[in-house]
């Protein structure tokens, strides 16, 4: 009720949930209060939460941001749903985002953008800006996300909350609306990295109807925790920094709130150490014919047949697709299809995908050996705090170099989690990214955790 009462106040500022879903919440908690007075409650049961609106939810609007999907109930809920439902987690709504997850604001939203709670004349971030603004405005303690290309690190550094992508295959994408499907994962945002390793050690798990899910045991993310204590808790703990990452691009106050928590985590014992990641430039590049192509296919789906929006008139069937597609995506949305059906065509796939690709691996290979001289790497989440609604005009070229830092992890499928390390001008929040190898969760989020 508390929770409930605070979205309801705060959303007409943040706009941080395009659906309350006050009475589902209330049924879940009173099934969540029983749970707890029989004794089989879990980690989870009765902690209020938000779903990313990509995530499918049973009798529930799930809109992906979109128009094309503003009425659309799933009739099932994502793999994601299921296991927090079961854990006992109440879901109190679904938060604002840029549609079908393409973006790096919110301002993509069909629903409006979310707004930065430290100042709601900046962007939250994106793609999971709502849920980033949640969590910051203690809306929702904890949050699910999705991360593309950097969609919760980089809303967690805007909103300065922590946030962690893991490892590509751990967290099931079934029931999550698909964008780019070879770099889509499930990710978690909370208040601290202690709040995100129980949300993701409660989402994650094998779930054999995602074909790329990985069959390992669950992990209890919690426990790792626990593990490391004393005066230098992280001793012998080698952190390297990509230099870079460090040449040019991070604005100053980044940089200087970057340097004081490097400070900070020599202060606990770490020791830091120079690595090179020679391909990392070529991120962008490389993600922004790949993420498009995968999405042009991904969303071909959209035909308005069986779900989705359908054009009121048309003339034959073609003339349907093309009236509903046109009406139902965004400018941002179509300029990825574009881009994505392009790179595939005959003719165009070797010069652009296929490189783009080789471009991939390269960057694997990178984070591959500077992972042999250093246990994780940290740098910054962002190369500049949020910056102001509309700012980035018209120039999505603008907005796609902001994610410098995020990207090439997605490409790499490594986990990587941002969480806050002070501020910068106008009193906005700095993220700190640290990566890891794969399945490196527990160690990423114990790590922040002796920082925090
Ligand atoms: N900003 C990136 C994009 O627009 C990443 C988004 C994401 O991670 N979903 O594709």
């Amino acid at each position: 009720g508390l929770f409930l009462d605070r979205i309801e106040a705060a959303n007409p500022t943040l706009n941080a949930f395009i659906t309350i879903d006050r009475d589902g919440a209330l049924t879940a908690a009173r099934e969540a209060d029983a749970r707890i007075a029989a004794g089989t409650a879990g980690a989870l049961t009765g902690i209020p939460l938000a779903h990313k609106d990509v995530f499918c939810t049973e009798g529930v609007l799930t809109t992906c941001g979109s128009k094309m999907l503003a009425n659309f109930v799933s009739p099932y809920d994502a793999h994601v749903v299921s296991l927090l439902k079961q854990a006992g987690a109440v879901s109190l709504g679904k938060t604002n985002m840029d549609e079908f997850a393409m973006g790096s604001s919110n301002e993509n939203s069909h629903f409006g953008p979310a707004r930065n709670p430290w100042n709601p004349a900046h962007v939250p971030g994106g793609s999971s800006g709502g849920s980033a603004a949640a969590v910051a405005a203690r809306l929702v303690p904890i949050a699910t996300g999705t991360d593309t290309g950097g969609s919760v690190r980089q809303p967690a550094a805007f909103c300065g909350v922590t946030g962690i992508k893991p490892t590509y295959g751990v967290v099931s994408r079934y029931g999550m609306v698909a964008y780019a499907s070879s770099l889509d994962q499930g990710g978690a945002f909370g208040a601290s990295a202690e709040d995100c390793a129980l949300l993701l050690s409660a989402m994650s798990g094998f779930d054999p109807r995602d074909s790329t899910s990985l069959e390992r045991p669950a992990e209890d993310y919690s426990a790792a925790l626990a593990a490391q204590a004393g005066e230098k808790p992280l001793a012998g703990l080698r952190i390297g920094l990509p230099r870079e990452f460090f040449a040019e691009g991070m604005s100053d106050d980044v940089r200087a709130a970057v340097d004081a928590a490097l400070e900070q985590y020599r202060a606990l014992g770490a020791s830091t150490v120079d690595v090179s990641l020679p391909n990392a430039k070529l991120a962008i590049p490389a993600y922004y014919v790949i993420a498009p192509a995968e999405a042009s296919s991904n969303l071909s789906r959209f035909d308005g047949v069986r779900y989705g929006h359908r054009a009121a008139s048309y003339g034959d069937l073609n003339d349907m697709y093309c009236k509903s597609r046109a009406e139902g995506f965004g400018a941002e949305v179509k300029r990825r299809i574009l881009v994505g059906t392009y790179v595939l065509s005959h003719g165009y796939y070797d010069a652009y995908y296929l490189q783009a690709q080789k471009l991939r691996r390269l960057i694997a290979e990178d984070f591959k050996a500077a992972l042999t001289q250093c246990d994780l790497i940290a740098g910054p989440t962002t190369p500049t705090t949020a910056w102001a609604l509309g700012a980035m005009g018209d120039d999505p070229v603008q907005m796609y170099l902001a994610d410098i830092y995020t990207i090439a992890v997605n490409l790499a499928g490594l986990p990587g989690l941002s969480h806050p390390c002070g501020f910068g001008a106008g009193g906005l929040p700095v993220g700190l990214q640290l990566i890891g190898n794969y399945f490196a969760e527990g160690q990423l989020l114990s790590t922040a955790h002796r920082y925090q």
